[in-house]
């Protein structure tokens, strides 16, 4: 096989065109694609695989290899070799396959007389979609430029595969295997994570059978005793049980407040005094509550009705006697499936235990999904009819970060859970390694890594990444978990505890940043058309000038006698930005005046998420101690491109040359001006985005907890000076996406971008 020039490359990426944008049908373009490669590249055959599970490769077109081979050979991703290409992501080429200690013979394919192997992956998003390979029989050194060639030509396949045309195709293809829907199912995901475990099925509500009473007085002793049990029980589980501190515990104290509501059992006990068994007294008094409120717009009440619900079944489980063998399940690691569920109802079981959740009515709001979440289970709703699909003692998997639930899963599939299981193990004691090691990068440049918080148990995180502090406090979390308006001494003692669990480390408050998705429980939805541009965040906070004051009177006092940040979201102008911070000053002054410690410090900053402000920037700069770029929201109305749609998510990117031109004159602008600046949405949480921010001039980056090892180990294998070259050089490119090229470059680089 002999290098063909670049002429020829530029006639294979020609006729490559040509073919794709043909009116033929995609089997046959696929093949006159690989037809046309080996004859090009003067090979004996050649392969396209497609990845068509998570986990899997199939072959979908093939030129010298046995004819019927097509769609008969599989891999998994990472056998054999073109399972190691996937894998990699990255190029391999041998002069003898059969020597090579991961070559995998596969009888389908006929492949006796090749000898030497090229394999080069389809790279859409940062992940291989496919491989493509060309194969010799002869012995066969492939050249730098042949691979160069077979790279490029893979970088326009790869936007064939990627195709809507071609995505529908194997979708249909699959569907009609009868695939898919035997096991996996699609859901809403509550609660991030992988699972897998035993079904256990949460007990259904029994039906109320007896409803009139003989002995009334017999009854309310029945009733009286099932009420104080199960109140002393709930009492003693929440008091034993390892909850950590925060809004999770604070619901399911909540919880308990109800169960123990005299209102509600002076209606039950009314119930009886009228004739009613303790069981349909129980009922009936829920039906009343239901009939009022069932109607509402209000999410909160609606939330108060389910809680409602779950404390009336857990009643009347006590009253059938059944409440004993509740949770008794002996097995190792359990899946809960629940039709609904409430959050005491999940302390029933041994939550180290529980893997996953799946609640077919389940809603983000839902109080038992908030703990879950606090706890590091994931948790899958929506998904109708499961409930009676699934059976106790039956295997499932539940995938929290797509929403999918594989119902008795097949081995690939266990097998690809329980890898992704291990690697979040091995990432976890990776991290713990990485903690005590500085955040340097080769050439010894320092980047400060902050946290994201918002949950309680983000909390945790300030300890095991060894932080350099807090980048971003998300306050709305605990208010959007809270059950009314947090007033100033509640936010205080959240605030606080922030501050103290910090210690010296440095702690940037957001001021409420509601609105769009994030709703609060206890205000109605404003109805508007377009929330992500409506009424939000600070638009907010600005119009309601109450909740803004004591959110700030609450943030002096939490740093009272130490140094305060305060930033404020979603600023489009100059006067907004000198509005909230004259806002932020009075309540300083007024803590003074009524002889109230004060910070020794307040320091005041802006996220920059509108584009509107980058106009306006330099006066800015002039009135913000620091700024912090929000690239979730300003990628957004950057490319007027809804961050939630999941139609349009991979459409635009954020590593492409409109994008970061932005990003760089920003960091630009603020080191002109002396003035702190750093990234807090999700780009600096992706090592190989957060890898081009540093290329930009980035210096501090703040991020989720859970991504602090792997940006940690892109940090400490980075080379500053040759990333900011490289990133220049990109700078101008009219690619959609510079994924692909910096992806390469870290992997040519040794940059450790897992
Ligand atoms: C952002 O928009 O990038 C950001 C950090 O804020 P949030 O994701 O909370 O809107
Ligand atoms: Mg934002």
């Amino acid at each position: 096989m002999k290098s063909p020039a670049i002429n020829q490359a530029m006639d294979i990426l020609r006729e490559l065109r040509r073919i794709s944008e043909s009116s033929e049908d995609i089997p046959v373009k696929l093949e006159k694609t690989v037809n046309m490669i080996v004859r090009h590249m003067e090979a004996d055959a050649g392969a396209c695989y497609l990845l068509v599970d998570d986990n899997y490769l199939e072959l979908f077109a093939a030129s010298g290899f046995k004819a019927d081979a097509v769609h008969k050979v599989s891999l998994r991703v990472g056998e054999g070799l073109v399972g190691e290409v996937a894998k990699e992501s990255r190029s391999l080429s041998v002069a003898d396959a059969w020597k090579h200690p991961h070559f995998s013979y596969k009888t389908e394919l006929g492949e006796e007389e090749y000898k030497s192997f090229i394999g080069v992956p389809l790279i859409r998003w940062g992940r291989a979609i496919g491989v493509i390979t060309l194969q010799t029989k002869k012995e066969h050194e492939f050249s730098r430029i042949e691979t160069d060639i077979l790279e490029t030509i893979a970088m326009v396949l790869s936007e064939l595969v990627a195709s809507e045309e071609m995505t529908e195709y194997k979708n249909g293809l699959i569907k009609s295997r009868g695939q898919v829907e035997k096991e996996k199912f699609k859901g809403l995901s509550l609660s991030k994570g992988y699972g897998l475990g035993s079904a256990v099925v949460h007990r259904r509500r029994q039906a109320v059978t007896k409803i009139f009473a003989e002995d009334k007085e017999q009854e309310l002793k029945k009733l009286e005793a099932a009420h104080t049990r199960m109140n002393h029980d709930l009492d003693e589980k929440f008091n034993s049980t390892k909850l950590g501190i925060g809004e999770h515990v604070d619901i399911l104290d909540a919880y308990r407040m109800f169960a123990k509501d005299k209102g509600w059992y002076k209606k039950i006990a009314d119930n009886v005094q009228s004739g009613l068994t303790a069981e349909a007294a129980v009922e009936r008094a829920y039906e009343d509550m239901w009939n009022r409120l069932s109607g509402t717009q209000d999410t909160y009440l609606k939330e108060r009705l389910h809680d409602l619900r779950d404390v009336a079944d857990r009643l009347l489980g006590y009253l059938s006697g059944d409440r004993a063998d509740a949770a008794q399940v002996d097995s190792g690691d359990i899946i809960v499936v629940a039709q609904t569920m409430g959050p005491a109802d999940l302390m029933d079981y041994d939550y180290t235990k529980i893997r996953g959740l799946i609640i077919e009515d389940g809603t983000p709001t839902m109080h038992v999904a908030i703990v879950a979440k606090a706890l590091g289970i994931p948790v899958v709703s929506k998904i109708k009819g499961i409930y009676s699909e699934v059976k106790t003692g039956e295997l499932l998997a539940v995938d929290g970060n797509d929403g999918y639930v594989y119902i008795r899963p097949s081995l690939p599939v266990q097998e690809k859970f329980r890898a992704k299981i291990a690697e979040k193990e091995k990432l976890a004691a990776r991290l713990a390694e990485l903690k005590k090691l500085p955040s340097r990068t080769k050439d010894g440049v320092r980047i400060n890594m902050y946290l994201n918080v918002g949950l309680a148990f983000d909390l945790d995180y300030i300890e095991s990444t060894n932080c350099d502090g807090i980048g971003l406090y998300r306050t709305e979390i605990p208010f959007m978990a809270s059950e009314v308006m947090p007033d100033v001494e509640r936010q205080l003692g959240y605030y606080k505890e922030l501050m103290d669990r910090a210690g010296d480390k440095k702690v940037v408050f957001r001021s409420l940043d509601v609105g769009s998705d994030k709703l609060l429980p206890y205000w109605s939805n404003s109805g508007e058309d377009n929330p992500a541009i409506g009424w939000r965040s600070i638009r907010i906070t600005l119009d309601r000038r109450a909740i803004l004051r004591k959110q700030m009177r609450a943030f002096l006092r939490a740093a009272a006698g130490k140094e305060l940040n305060v930033m404020f979201p979603m600023i489009s102008n100059l006067a907004e930005f000198e509005e909230a911070k004259e806002t932020l000053m009075i309540e300083l002054e007024k803590e003074r005046r009524r002889d109230f410690e004060t910070p020794k410090k307040v320091n005041v900053g802006l996220m920059i998420e509108v584009p509107s402000v980058l106009f306006q920037l330099d006066a800015i700069l002039k009135e913000a101690d620091f700024i912090s770029v929000g690239t979730n929201d300003l990628a957004q109305f950057m490319f007027a491109c809804d961050r939630g749609n999941p139609r349009l998510t991979e459409r635009y990117d954020v590593l492409s040359a409109p994008f970061l031109k932005m990003m760089g004159q920003i960091c630009d602008q603020a080191a002109k001006a002396g003035v702190l600046c750093s990234v807090c949405g999700e780009m600096s949480g992706n090592p190989i985005e957060a890898m081009v921010l540093i290329g930009l001039g980035y210096r501090n980056l703040s991020m989720s907890g859970s991504s602090f090892g792997r940006v940690k180990s892109m940090v400490r294998s980075l080379n500053v000076e040759d990333i900011e070259d490289y990133v220049k050089t990109l700078l101008n490119s009219n690619r959609r996406t510079l994924r692909p090229q910096l992806i390469s470059y870290a992997y040519d680089h040794g940059i450790e971008i897992y």
